[in-house]
């Protein structure tokens, strides 16, 4: 026993501190790999790991997709094929957020209408804001009332080109919290439809392209994803500021953030935006890996924000729901994720309650989009 404290004390005082114990020379350090390292792209280990696996192909509920992006729905070839992919997920209803306007939204719902999926799609309509000058938000906004007439339950996907890439009649780049457009955010909030809208990108795309960015792999790959250059793009707080500002200033409209705001990676911040603003929702499209990697913590988020969280997938690839399903339904550990340029760890499920699971998947949808077909859902 003596000599087990003096074993202890001598470790005490071999690691008095973690930033200590850093800096000391470690059995095997400055060894070299006898063979080359294999780059980030080859290296694919095999998990030995052996734990449960529960697989789910189809969704424990009828779900809302409110991040749909199918396919224009313009014929019943189509409308029928995304349909049987909804059928076998349990997917009740997809929200096409490809933002469709005028002719183009009117033959759409014309197709839905006629096709024997009619109660499965809804669509939401988009606002063209190119060139915003003086007037401009004004006829957008007529525009969009007029699309409401016809049948658009929403507005959205706005695109992150809004905030990133469009500029204004004056060459100036049309920041999210432009006045102009004040009008189109009143209309909507009169109207009683949601935005829902797609601000920047994850943090990290707008980083350096080191070896310290953990989407490496993503920027390496995707050129049209890297925002470093501050002559033409804004930071990511510039953004997120102008986003902010934007949702305090029309606390009456329905605001629906997509990809969790891009702050997956910190749900704290997304939980503060809730608790200030009362109409603020958002939809889990594309950071599964994210909540994946935090599987205890964001599962706390989600109860505690239960009423605000909505499903959304974005790219419509119906292999990659049952990564969803998994995630939310059960408590799986350490499994793969569909894409490796997104994430290069595994995954691991959030055994979300079943109440909670509900109203993530198809309750809140329905309240804050009144123009949702009701049936399909448990009473
Ligand atoms: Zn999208």
């Amino acid at each position: 026993m003596q000599r087990r404290m003096a074993v202890l004390t001598l470790l005490a005082l071999m690691f008095p501190t973690p930033a200590a114990a850093q800096q000391r020379s470690r059995p095997g350090q400055g060894r070299q790999p006898e063979f080359p390292p294999p780059s980030i792209t080859d290296y694919k280990p095999r998990s030995t790991l052996v734990v449960p696996v529960h697989l789910v192909p189809r969704a424990k509920y009828p779900v809302i997709d409110i991040h749909g992006h199918p396919p224009a729905l313009l014929s019943n070839d189509v409308i029928d094929r995304v349909g049987r992919a909804m059928d076998a997920l349990n997917l009740q209803v997809m929200v096409n957020a490809n933002g469709s306007s005028g002719d183009r939204l009117t033959s759409q719902l014309a197709a839905v209408r006629a096709s024997r999926y009619k109660d499965r799609f809804v669509i939401f309509t988009t606002l063209d804001l190119r060139n915003v000058g003086p007037g401009s938000g004004a006829k957008i906004a007529a525009q969009l009332e007029a699309d409401v007439k016809a049948g658009a339950v929403g507005v959205g996907e706005i695109m992150k080109g809004f905030g990133l890439y469009n500029r204004k009649a004056d060459g100036t780049r049309l920041k999210l919290d432009d006045p102009e457009l004040d009008p189109v955010w009143e209309t909507a909030a009169r109207l009683k439809i949601p935005v829902f809208i797609h601000v920047g990108d994850p943090s990290e795309f707008f980083q350096p392209l080191d070896y310290q960015n953990e989407r490496w792999l993503e920027l390496a790959l995707y050129p049209n994803r890297r925002y470093q250059d501050r002559s033409r793009f804004p930071s990511f707080e510039e953004l997120m500021a102008e986003r902010d500002r934007l949702l305090a200033r029309h606390p009456n409209t329905i605001w629906v953030l997509a990809h969790l705001g891009w702050h997956a990676n910190d749900l704290a911040r997304l939980g503060r935006m809730f608790d200030s603003l009362p109409n603020l929702y958002s939809e889990v499209g594309a950071v599964l890996y994210d909540l994946g990697r935090q599987p205890r913590n964001a599962q706390r988020f989600f109860i505690k924000y239960q009423d605000r969280l909505l499903f959304g997938k974005d790219s419509f690839q119906p292999d990659e729901y049952p990564y969803y399903w998994r995630v939310f339904e059960t408590d799986d550990e350490y499994f793969d994720y569909y894409r490796d340029y997104h994430a290069f760890w595994k995954l691991y499920g959030l055994a979300l309650p079943d109440s909670v699971l509900k109203k993530v998947y198809y309750a809140n949808a329905l309240k804050i989009i009144p123009g949702l077909p009701r049936s399909g859902f448990p009473k």
